[in-house]
């Protein structure tokens, strides 16, 4: 089965896994920008990053027949210098024409700080200002439903945010239904053995249906597993769900979603 991962950080991958991936269906794939696993020192730095993401990882990709997307911001970790974060955001707009940037993300809260909500605050305006799409990270463990609270009270309380043109990425068993409710889409973070599991994803798919969700492997520098998502169309055959229910799951649903991004030219394969 064809299948998209709408989140997944591919410059701490080798390229071993593009190959993986491709063979097990993945045909595109998008990026959001995230820690490097420690703090950047200047804005050029990210500049850097950003050129990575946009210029390198497609090509990369493209080798192995997937489609690369990307997305941009300084992510919460590094909020808490305010004055460097302000800086990436004025320096973003340099990026957004390039052909695979579809929008503003992850953006949200790690500890959920005041600074952490300022600096997510200015990356909204940003996003609004420049008609772009937002995925969101919300915070894990003990900070995950306060943090998806405020995330979401801070969007709710903007008119001008569309919230069907927003993504709300490692939401979990107590966070999924007020993301759904309010009207956003809603992304499950696939872990191997901690947080979300493919068996607690397939028990939320049961209980909330496939509309506007979409799973992920994260697969980012800590443990974690690039090819989380074929192991949730596993459990899902497992459990004897159809194969149009999995596929809007995994394949429909982040098109459907990436769509309202004028950069989305993905094409099927099978077109
Ligand atoms: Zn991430």
């Amino acid at each position: 089965m064809y299948f998209v991962d709408p989140h997944i950080h591919m410059v701490s991958r080798t390229t071993d896994d593009y190959e993986t991936l491709a063979k097990m269906g993945c045909v595109a794939l998008s990026e959001p920008a995230f820690w490097a696993g420690f703090d950047r020192g200047s804005v050029e730095s990210f500049r850097d990053y950003f050129r990575q993401l946009t210029e390198f990882e497609p090509k990369r990709a493209a080798q192995y027949g997937i489609q690369h997307f990307t997305w941009l911001c300084i992510n919460a970790k590094e909020a808490e210098n305010v004055a460097l974060s302000r800086e990436v955001i004025a320096m973003i707009p340099e990026f957004l024409d390039r052909p695979n940037v579809l929008g503003i993300g992850e953006i949200g809260l790690n500890k959920n700080t005041r600074n952490e909500a300022t600096i997510f605050l200015e990356h909204v305006e940003l996003a609004i200002a420049q008609h772009q799409q937002i995925l969101i990270h919300t915070p894990h463990l003990e900070d995950k439903f306060q943090g998806t609270r405020m995330i979401l009270d801070m969007l709710c309380g903007d008119s001008r945010v569309q919230r069907h043109r927003v993504l709300v990425d490692h939401v979990e068993e107590h966070t999924i239904g007020p993301v759904l409710d309010a009207g956003f889409w809603a992304g499950m973070t696939l872990y191997p053995v901690t947080k979300c599991t493919p068996g607690r994803a397939a028990d939320m798919i049961e209980r909330y249906g496939c509309e506007r969700l979409m799973a992920n492997s994260a697969g980012d520098w800590g443990p974690s597993k690039p090819t989380a998502v074929p192991d949730l169309i596993l459990e899902l055959r497992r459990r004897g769900h159809k194969e149009s229910a999995i596929r809007q799951v995994v394949y429909e649903n982040p098109r459907k979603f990436f769509s309202q991004s004028k950069h989305f030219n993905f094409v099927a394969p099978d077109a």
